[in-house]
Formats: C-alpha cells, sequence, structure tokens
C-alpha cells in the first residue's frame, strides 16, 4: 500500500542531483545528493538520478512503490503537461527528455514535473518559517538565475508552465549577452557562472588582483575577495549585487510581494548578497510597494529543490483530488 503521506522527491540541476523522501508536514526522512556530470549526457544523468531516490527511499525505510507520487523539479523550459524537459540552458542534450515517463516506469508511482524555481517557491512558501504571507517572490541565484511566485496564497505557474523567469528581467538593454539571446539579462550579470565569467574577462587586462593566486575562479571566490577587499573583486560583486538590487526592484514593483525570498548556492555568501541586495530593491521600488516588502535569504538552504518538488507532489495529488 502506498503511504499517502510520504512523496519521494528528485531535484535536476546543473550542477547537483538531489533527492529525498518528505512527509505532508514538509519533515525530510532522507536527504542524499550526487554531482550532475552534465557532459554525461541525460541517459546516463537519468540512470543516476533514479538509483539516488532508490537510495532516498532506503534511506528512508521505503520500497519504490511505497510513495503517493513522485515529485521532479528541473530548470525550465519544460513541458509540465506532457512531463517533459526542453532544452533547459543548465542541461545541454536535455532537448526532448519525457522525464515523468521514465519516473514513472522506474518507481511505479504518479509523476510530477515542476519548474524547479517554481517548486522551489512553493516550498519556501509552505515549509519556511513565514507567517501570514500571501504575496511572495522566490528568486534562485545559482548557476543561472529562476524565480517562483506565490499570488494570494496560491502557486501561480503561468499559461504554459514557465511563469516567474525573472534571470531574464533586463537591467540593462543594451547590455550583456544573455543565454536566452537576450541582452541585459539580469542572469548575464548576477548567476554564479556569470559572475565567475565577467570576473575571468576583467583579470584579462592588467589590473592587479588576489583572484590572480585562484585556478578555477567561481562566484564564491569572487565573494570571498570581494570581502577581503581585493578592489577588482569587490567591483565585480558589487555590480552582480547592483544587477539583483535592480531586478527585484522591477519585481516588487510587479507584484507588490510581502516576502522576497533570495536562494540558490551564491546566496551562501550571506549578508555580503542580502544587505546590498536589500538596500538596493528598496531604495530603487516604488515607495508604498518597498514599504509592504522584506527581503530574506532562503530558510530551507540546500534542500529547498527536494522540499519544493516534494511540495510540487502533494500539491498535485491534493489538486488531483480536488477535481
Ligand atoms: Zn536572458
Amino acid at each position: 500500500m502506498p503511504n499517502r503521506e510520504h512523496v519521494l522527491a528528485l531535484d535536476i540541476g546543473g550542477t547537483k542531483l538531489a533527492a529525498g523522501v518528505m512527509d505532508r508536514g514538509g519533515g525530510l526522512r532522507s536527504f542524499v545528493r550526487t554531482p550532475t556530470r552534465v557532459e554525461e549526457g541525460p541517459d546516463a544523468v537519468v540512470a543516476r538520478l533514479l538509483a539516488l531516490g532508490r537510495e532516498a527511499l532506503t534511506a528512508a525505510g521505503h520500497r519504490p512503490d511505497g510513495m503517493a507520487a513522485v515529485g521532479i523539479g528541473c530548470g525550465g523550459p519544460l513541458d509540465p503537461v506532457t512531463g517533459r524537459v526542453l532544452g533547459p540552458p543548465g542541461l545541454p542534450h536535455w532537448d526532448d527528455v519525457p522525464i515523468v515517463d521514465l519516473v514513472t516506469a522506474a518507481f511505479g508511482r504518479p509523476a510530477r514535473l515542476e519548474n524547479d524555481a517554481t517548486a522551489a517557491a512553493l516550498g519556501e512558501y509552505r515549509h519556511g518559517p513565514w507567517r501570514d504571507v500571501r504575496h511572495m517572490l522566490y528568486l534562485t541565484v545559482s548557476t543561472g538565475v529562476g524565480g517562483g511566485l506565490i499570488l494570494d496564497g496560491r502557486l501561480y505557474r503561468g499559461a504554459a508552465g514557465n511563469g516567474g523567469e525573472f534571470g531574464h528581467v533586463i537591467v540593462d538593454w543594451n547590455g550583456r549577452l544573455c543565454g536566452c539571446g537576450q541582452r541585459g539579462c539580469v542572469e548575464a550579470y548576477a548567476s554564479g557562472s556569470a559572475i565567475a565569467r565577467r570576473a575571468v574577462e576583467a583579470l584579462a587586462g592588467d589590473e592587479p588582483s588576489s583572484l590572480r593566486d585562484v585556478a578555477g575562479v567561481t562566484a564564491e571566490a569572487v565573494a570571498t575577495h570581494a570581502a577581503q577587499g581585493d578592489p577588482l573583486a569587490r567591483r565585480i560583486w558589487d555590480e552582480s549585487t547592483a544587477a539583483l538590487g535592480r531586478a527585484v526592484a522591477v519585481m516588487i514593483n510587479m507584484v507588490e510581494p510581502q516576502l522576497v525570498v533570495l536562494g540558490g548556492g551564491v546566496t551562501r555568501a550571506g549578508d555580503a548578497l542580502l544587505l546590498p541586495v536589500r538596500r538596493a530593491a528598496l531604495g530603487q521600488a516604488m515607495r508604498p510597494a518597498a514599504a509592504a516588502a522584506r527581503i530574506e535569504l532562503s530558510a530551507l538552504g540546500d534542500t529547498v529543490g527536494v522540499v519544493g518538488a516534494a511540495a510540487s507532489a502533494f500539491l498535485h495529488l491534493d489538486e488531483g483530488a480536488n477535481t
């Protein structure tokens, strides 16, 4: 008999795969992770994702068919209705992967695919420490930049399941070329990969910088060296948080949320990211909207993808039960 109170969640990221079993109250019964290794291609990565899911079930003491459902979070674009991944920029060669069919066949339970940042927004809304919030924006600053929206207490998916692509809010219309083909998107400045790339470009000049001693510059290295006072790293970091702050101001004006939650790997920089983004966004947004909004770091941290995918699976079960 499937356990109606537990779901398996699978989180497919460009850098890491994660899996876990979650109960309805948001309690994680297991949580496991492994590197994605995108260069191996979708077949090999999906095989390891399914193995990771089995590991999460074993760790939680469940059989593969013991779950109510399986929730899957993945970067967009994707089609949640047919359950297909449609070529996310962070997953090369995943041009049309029927992930829901593959997961359903492997675990014998119904599966649900959700945009990972949309799912994370739901996870943070339902299982974060936030109280009395009806309107919330979630922004993930990771390999890319993505987002999700809770409007009037409900998850907003948009017309085709890809609503909330905040990474492509334009902060400079003549600006840097983005992976989406447009210029000046916030993702082209503030994603982990964009921060690292901009630092590498700056290092091509002859300006002195402590980053020259780093093999393989990452966003984390830029944050660390900026905090230690390196002027080049400081400039790159400040531009990144300024771009993010501007994008958040645009979104606050559009939505007038009570809460903006910032998550994803780049937010491990903590206050070095939160404080300048908060200052810029609340300083630039229209006054009533700025006065209504709080900006905070994700409370769920590295587990937000799995908690979100699980929350999405529960939501889908409940929606199914109501229709
Ligand atoms: Zn873009």
